[in-house]
């Protein structure tokens, strides 16, 4: 069920601007506007579901194909030491958008640990990365 106010629905449906990465049947990957790390992507279901424990099993399976896909084309495009991918379910574990998604996040040897940031990414970075993923990902 798509929920008006939902940001990640509204890119679903074309209404809120995005840096697409990639999209099929059951999901879409996009660059996270608040980046902890150059190329944090996000993974989410087309479907509204708020979390791990309302999305369906489909939608799961077909996030974590996608995952694989953009793991890969990050790690062709950016070569990062490490990739960390987490997935946050209620506040309590620190989600702030409450529609299902997946974060992968390049590392670098030593960067400190964190899941989020205030500051926003350079829009033009953004596109840059977004263009440069979706090219290794169609491959
Ligand atoms: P979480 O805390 O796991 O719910 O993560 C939500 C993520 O969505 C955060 O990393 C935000 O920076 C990111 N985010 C919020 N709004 C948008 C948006 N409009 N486009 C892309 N990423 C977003
Ligand atoms: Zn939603």
């Amino acid at each position: 069920m798509a929920s008006d106010n939902c940001i990640f629905c509204k890119i679903v449906r074309g209404e809120a601007p995005v840096a697409k990465v990639y999209e099929d049947e059951h999901t879409l990957a996009l660059m996270d506007i608040f980046p902890v790390t150059d190329g944090h992507t996000l993974v989410i279901t087309r479907e509204h579901a708020e979390n791990l424990f309302e999305a369906s099993s489909e939608a799961l399976q077909a996030v974590a194909a996608t995952a694989k896909r953009v793991a890969h084309a990050l790690k062709d495009t950016l070569h990062p030491d490490g990739l960390m991918v987490f997935q946050l379910n209620g506040a309590a574990a620190g989600q702030t958008v409450f529609h299902y998604h997946m974060h992968l996040m390049p590392r670098a040897e030593g960067e400190p640990l964190a899941l989020h940031t205030r500051v926003p990414g350079d829009p033009q970075r953004l596109a840059t990365l977004a263009k440069a993923l979706a090219e290794h990902v169609s491959r």
